[in-house]
């Protein structure tokens, strides 16, 4: 083994040998793999092998096709056979709920190139005769999916790596990784030591113990997971073509063929975490204690769905363990608060998705960053809030719901509350309905008194649509109050604070007491983040932006903190707080404090440290809202005293609390962008109206501003537009295809009900030369086209006359 690598990636799954086929392919020849045992041996040897390309991220749908398309490219680059099988892949829906589901990926699939279609129940027979339609309403069908050899492709990920100059040392466990003071890793082996640039965690069910090698914890656990194949049946032997794969969601199986017989596994509700404390060193190729139990009431309704499996000879039960994130997505990306240390771990299906993993860690490593948002699949989405026990809850039900639909305001039960503030307490006694995000709850809607505090998970307008829109008035006609917390909040100081947001923010740093919104971008001039940045006092900045891209943004500024000069601190759960926000806002603000509140006094973007009753505030004059409203920010402690201090000054003036479903009406009526749905990597300043806070002509050389400049010099050929949409009872939510004249043209970023203008929203792209006011077009929602028109003057207070005055 060498004793120096630019890169060392440890781990020889199916994950780690893709990372070392993609470093190779964008060039990189130094770099060793290096494997406890064989190839394959920890969980990739036990996997079915099946792959698919849906997914909920349309990104991370993207490169599941990415992954499976590049199997035939492997094949013809090593003669290493995957045994690839592309029979199609059928998905039922048996309720009105899953077909609208099925409808909504299929309108997904329409702009993103994936051929995918809605069938008929005499369709699913006539593609697979084996299937009791009994109950089902539709299937969704997609080409792509498929199966193929488990180790014959590692193997050709392998092969094709090491044909353009990789290294792989086998049997040879990975011992310790210790960080060195340039950055470098020693990485201490059975066989000796190596020196990494950069190092790789890739080691799948090991995951966590070579985290711990390093000091950190990657929020994974396995889980066992079984299938059975079954000795031939006539029904299939007589076949002349392959069958396609069945999923059965409402019998959380799927199913495919196996030579003349069947393979079908189960994603069972009584689902058991594997190795709760840690992996054993010396587990390998073996299997689990086959458990039928388990599965018992799965393959009871399997033999109604596939009535050939009742009489069919059972040749082989796999019980095997994988890894699962709390959300089931991989583990990708640089490792928060290390140099050089990188994931690909997590990966649940690496078949689908391992391609794709190794395509984009290569990317990141060696071109700074993927060519496309993959935040679903960021080993920085999670924070320290993910400890090993909340891991092992949020796995467990994502285990559970591998098959259950997915509803737009869903809110997922396990594991919560985790994080709450003060005000916790005095919204639940007020009948609240919580969400969460990055592990803390937050207000969704209040319930009416008589009502059940629960939102009913749906595709069209919820039970919570009325009261959401008693709120949504509340604000607009008196004052609404809501909390703070679920920023990220961060304090920088220091001599050299200015200088150092003047470079990592593109917009225009502000004067001591006054706030701008800043975008943040990427080298490559993508938005990173949308912030707001105040300065407090001198070289003293409270910056904000989303609760949950925390490690996301902190790595970031982290990156690029200069050795001295700069303090930089996460003070999101120390420093949280109310909005007050409506016509009355500034009434209720001078009630409780001596100072001058006026407009002349405290302007919109200011900020100011004033008194509020007995507590100490900072606030600032701005408001996600759209309306005339406040920030008011203080320590954790003095929350719970805030909040009896404006509630008992705003009773008569009809302060009424609002919740987050309120907030993202609102936003609707003021066109504002969110994080994550307008404003992400894959988008650009010019394509998404940021361009008006971009500083393209300050003097410092912000991250990304000669990527800004140049798209501004070449232009664009999309841009963000507001429609007006016809919706009857389900409002555009995102990635709805955008048509005109019988082609889709664009998609929908979000949308919802404003409230305020009982009108139906929806934001989204459209190329440029379709861009006008009033522009015709159909937003395809549930299946169902839905007419809307383009429109630019904001519908409330479209000139900020009001916000300003
Ligand atoms: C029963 C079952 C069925 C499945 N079916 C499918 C399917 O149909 N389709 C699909 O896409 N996926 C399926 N999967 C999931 C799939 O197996 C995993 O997604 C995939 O194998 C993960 O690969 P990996 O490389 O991340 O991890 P692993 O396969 O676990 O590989 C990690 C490697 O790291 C090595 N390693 C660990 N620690 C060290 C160390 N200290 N030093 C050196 N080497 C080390 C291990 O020996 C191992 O080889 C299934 C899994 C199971 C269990």
């Amino acid at each position: 083994m060498k004793t120096h690598a630019q890169i060392v990636v440890i781990g020889g799954g199916v994950v780690g040998c893709s990372v070392i086929y993609h470093l190779t392919k964008l060039g990189i020849r130094d770099v060793v793999l290096i494997e406890r045992s064989e190839l394959t041996s920890g969980s990739t040897w036990h996997a079915a092998g099946g792959f698919h390309t849906l997914n909920a991220d349309t990104n991370m749908a993207a490169l599941q096709g990415y992954t499976i398309r590049l199997y035939r490219e492997l094949e013809e680059i090593t003669g290493q056979s995957c045994s690839l099988h592309h029979v199609g892949g059928i998905t039922l829906a048996e309720s009105p709920e899953r077909l609208d589901f099925l409808k909504s990926a299929r309108a997904m699939h329409r702009h993103m190139g994936l051929d995918t279609e809605l069938i008929t129940p005499e369709e699913i027979r006539k593609l697979s005769p084996i299937t009791n339609t009994e109950g089902v309403l539709g299937a969704l069908y997609d080409p792509l999916d498929g199966h193929l050899d488990p180790s014959g492709t590692t193997h050709a990920y392998a092969r094709a790596a090491q044909m353009q100059g990789a290294e792989i040392v086998l049997r040879n466990p990975v011992l310790e990784t210790n960080p060195r003071t340039d950055g470098s890793w020693e990485v201490v082996t059975e066989q000796g030591t190596i020196i990494a640039e950069q190092l790789v965690n890739a080691a799948g069910l090991w995951a966590r113990e070579v985290g711990a090698m390093a000091g950190i914890y990657l929020p994974l656990h396995p889980m066992e997971h079984q299938y059975f194949a079954t000795a031939d049946i006539a029904e299939v032997h007589d076949r002349a073509d392959e069958l396609p794969h069945v999923m059965d969601p409402e019998g959380e199986s799927y199913l495919r063929q196996e030579g003349k017989g069947l393979v079908i596994g189960f994603y069972e509700q009584n689902c058991e975490p594997w190795a709760v404390d840690g992996t054993r060193w010396d587990f390998g190729h073996e299997l689990l204690d086959e458990n039928l139990d388990r599965i018992g009431d799965s393959m009871e309704f399997a033999f109604r769905r596939f009535p050939v499996l009742a009489d069919a000879g059972i040749k082989t039960i796999i019980n095997g363990p994988f890894t699962f994130a709390p959300d089931g997505n991989p583990l990708v990306g640089p490792v928060p608060g290390l140099r050089n240390y990188w994931s690909a771990c997590a990966v649940m299906a690496g078949f689908s998705q391992g391609g794709g993993v190794g395509l984009t860690l290569a990317e990141w490593m060696i071109e700074g960053e993927p060519s496309r948002d993959v935040f679903a699949m960021d080993v920085a989405r999670f924070g320290d809030y993910c400890t090993p026990s909340y891991t092992r809850l949020k796995v467990r039900e994502n285990y559970q719901r591998r098959f259950s639909v997915s509803y737009p305001n869903e809110e997922l039960p396990a594991a919560r509350p985790l994080d709450t503030t003060p005000a916790y307490g005095i919204w639940k006694s007020q009948n609240a309905v919580f969400g969460d995000m990055y592990g803390m709850e937050h207000v969704n809607y209040f319930a009416a008194a008589a009502e059940e505090p629960y939102e009913i998970p749906s595709f069209r307008r919820s039970n919570a649509f009325d009261t959401i829109g008693e709120e949504v008035r509340a604000v607009r006609e008196n004052v609404g109050i809501n909390e703070v917390h679920n920023f990220g909040k961060y304090e920088i100081s220091g001599a050299g604070a200015f200088d150092y947001l003047d470079r990592i923010m593109a917009g225009r740093i502000p004067a001591v007491g006054r706030l701008s919104l800043n975008p943040m971008l990427s080298p490559k001039g993508r938005i990173i983040g949308d912030f707001t940045v105040a300065q407090l006092s001198i070289g003293v900045f409270q910056v904000t932006a989303s609760y949950g891209a925390q490690a996301y943004h902190m790595r970031w500024f982290e990156q690029y903190l200069p050795e001295s000069g700069v303090r930089l601190s996460n003070i999101s759960k120390q420093r949280i707080g109310f909005q007050i926000a409506g016509p009355k806002a500034q009434e209720l603000l001078a009630r409780v404090t001596r100072a001058d509140v006026s407009t002349a006094a405290m302007p919109f973007l200011s900020i100011s440290e004033i008194d509020i009753g007995q507590c100490r505030a900072i606030v600032q004059r701005v408001s996600y809202t759209g309306d005339r409203g406040y920030e008011i920010y203080v320590p954790w402690h003095n929350q719970a005293a805030l909040y009896d201090i404006l509630n008992s000054a705003g009773k008569d003036l009809g302060l009424r609390p609002f919740g987050m479903r309120a907030m993202m009406s609102l936003r609707l009526d003021k066109s504002f962008g969110s994080w994550m749905r307008e404003f992400k990597p894959d988008y650009t300043p010019l394509e998404t109206g940021l361009d008006r806070f971009v500083a393209y002509d300050k003097a410092a050389d912000f991250i990304g501003k000669a990527a800004a400049l140049a798209e501004k010099e070449q232009g664009v050929s999309r841009s963000l537009c507001t429609f007006e949409v016809d919706a009857k009872d389900a409002d555009a939510v995102a990635w709805e295809p955008i048509w005109h004249d019988g082609e889709v043209v664009g998609y929908v970023t979000s949308g919802g009900y404003s409230h305020y203008a009982k009108k139906s929203i929806a934001f989204g792209f459209l190329p440029l030369d379709l861009v006008e006011e009033g522009r015709q077009v159909e937003i395809e929602i549930l299946g169902e086209m839905v007419s809307a028109h383009l429109y630019s003057a904001p519908l409330f207070d479209p000139k900020n006359e009001y916000l300003r005055g």
